[in-house]
């Protein structure tokens, strides 16, 4: 997953579609989180997580 702040969440979201090929998925840091994890692009604080969608396999 890579944590974004909001000026490179479109970086953060094409990079997630680049490297799974699967619909990212935004959401907003905890609380908790806001103040300790940086944007993985400039370094700033964080306030978006984006992930990739990893459901399991289904059959049938
Ligand atoms: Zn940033």
């Amino acid at each position: 997953m890579i944590y974004s702040c909001e000026e490179h969440v479109e970086y953060a979201l094409e990079e997630i579609v680049n490297t799974y090929a699967t619909p990212p998925v935004l959401q907003p840091l905890k609380e908790g989180e806001l103040l300790t994890t940086t944007c993985g692009y400039c370094g700033k604080t964080a306030i978006y997580v984006v992930s990739n969608e990893h459901s399991p396999t289904k059959c049938g």
